[in-house]
């Protein structure tokens, strides 16, 4: 019998219900190190396992994190994710325990199904989250399996009808041969697979698909941050905030000092706005007329002080003021106020002083601790008082 040479596979105690999300919960268990959480992109996960655009896989880490199986901190610079076991595996050792025998026996080494990371197999339709384990459990080794072998070894992870569905999937694709009630690997299973998957259209074409569109998204994005665009999630983050001139839900970015002065997208120099109220500022910022801008004089007074937060601070205090002028419709005043703004922007940017993200505090000494609880949430910007 060969199932005894099998990865010893026990679902553990408790798992999350949906078939995908323990299969990346198992990977990323497997991958993480010690001490060394493991980064996963949306993108890298998509071409991982052959998932499409429909933010599914997101989707499945979300909930993940969200009960509690991994816990995510964010990466410097990008927009990936680092992962480690969530709450509850860490406070429940026995659970964390047999996920992480589960996991190896997947993805470990000598796992079920490590050799189909980053293969097109688990794409919809292909093999899929459940019978990539019956394809696994086939191939492993040349064995012979009877039916009842299988069912026995793969039925705590799906129906018989879905380990059937892959049976005949694999004889029919020559992946495997049934002869006198056994099944086998056959001789030229790899090829036969490749194949497989090539014709399919849920396979190779769909893998080389979502290689082509990882590779323009990240082209998209690191085009924004090169000319300095706002990033979908950062923009997400922004429009969180009310409309900063009325306090309603906002739907678009405000621009201040107005992009037709220079203004852009730039973590100080955005607002969240609703479309009504931007359309009404755009109407008074048209019938300003361009100017030149001399950059204005402005002494950092203590060093401790992060000069783009007194730049932020400069240019709330200018958009109310904006705001105001625009109702009165006293496009001098407007005018003034732009002006103002666009000098302390230019006498930063001339000593390379805009920076996009905030100047990093005192670090803590080494051995010293850190107050426990949450750290007071400081959001900026419900809606200007002016
Ligand atoms: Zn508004």
């Amino acid at each position: 019998m060969g199932v005894v040479k099998l990865p010893n596979l026990v679902l553990p105690s408790e798992s999350p219900a949906a078939a995908t999300q323990r299969i990346y919960l198992a990977f990323i268990i497997s991958e993480f190190r010690i001490g060394h959480p493991f980064e996963l992109s949306q993108r890298s996960g998509r071409k991982l396992f052959n998932r499409g655009k429909g933010g599914d896989f997101s989707k499945d880490l979300r909930e993940l994190r969200a009960k509690g199986w991994l816990t995510a901190q964010k990466v410097e610079d990008t927009e990936g994710l680092c992962y480690s076991p969530g709450r509850k595996l860490t406070s429940n050792s026995p659970l964390h325990e047999e996920w992480l025998a589960f996991a190896t026996s997947l993805f470990g080494n000598q796992g079920l199904v490590s050799k189909f990371v980053n293969s097109p197999v688990w794409g919809h339709g292909v093999f899929g989250f459940r019978q990539t384990l019956v394809l696994g459990a086939l191939v492993y080794r040349k064995q012979r399996f009877r039916r009842v072998d299988l069912v026995n070894y793969l039925q705590e992870f799906m129906s018989l009808s879905t380990i059937d569905s892959a049976l005949k999937k694999m004889v029919e694709a020559k992946i495997v041969s049934y002869t006198d009630g056994f099944y086998i690997r056959s001789q030229s299973w790899e090829e036969n697979l490749k194949v497989f998957v090539d014709g399919h259209p849920g396979g190779k074409a769909r893998q080389v698909r979502i290689r082509h569109e990882v590779k323009i998204d990240r082209r998209v994005y690191s085009n924004l941050i090169r000319e300095g665009k706002l990033t979908p999630i950062e923009r997400k983050k922004l429009l969180k905030n009310p409309c900063v001139r009325c306090g309603r839900k906002s739907k678009e970015v405000e621009h201040f000092p107005p992009v037709k002065f220079g203004g852009k997208d730039h973590p100080h120099l955005v607002w969240a706005i609703c479309h009504s109220c931007n359309a009404k500022t755009k109407a008074f910022i048209r019938k300003i007329d361009k100017f030149e801008v001399r950059p204005g004089k402005f002494h950092l007074l203590d060093s401790d002080i992060d000069p783009n937060d007194m730049l932020r601070a400069s240019l709330s205090d200018g958009l109310g003021k904006f705001y105001r002028a625009a109702e009165k419709r006293d496009y001098a005043e407007g005018r003034r106020i732009v002006e103002k703004a666009c000098s302390f922007i230019q006498a930063l940017e001339a000593d390379a002083l805009l920076w996009k993200r905030r100047k990093t505090r005192k670090k803590r000494a080494p051995g010293t601790r850190v107050k426990k609880g949450k750290r007071p949430m400081v959001r900026e910007s419900s809606r200007l008082k002016y």
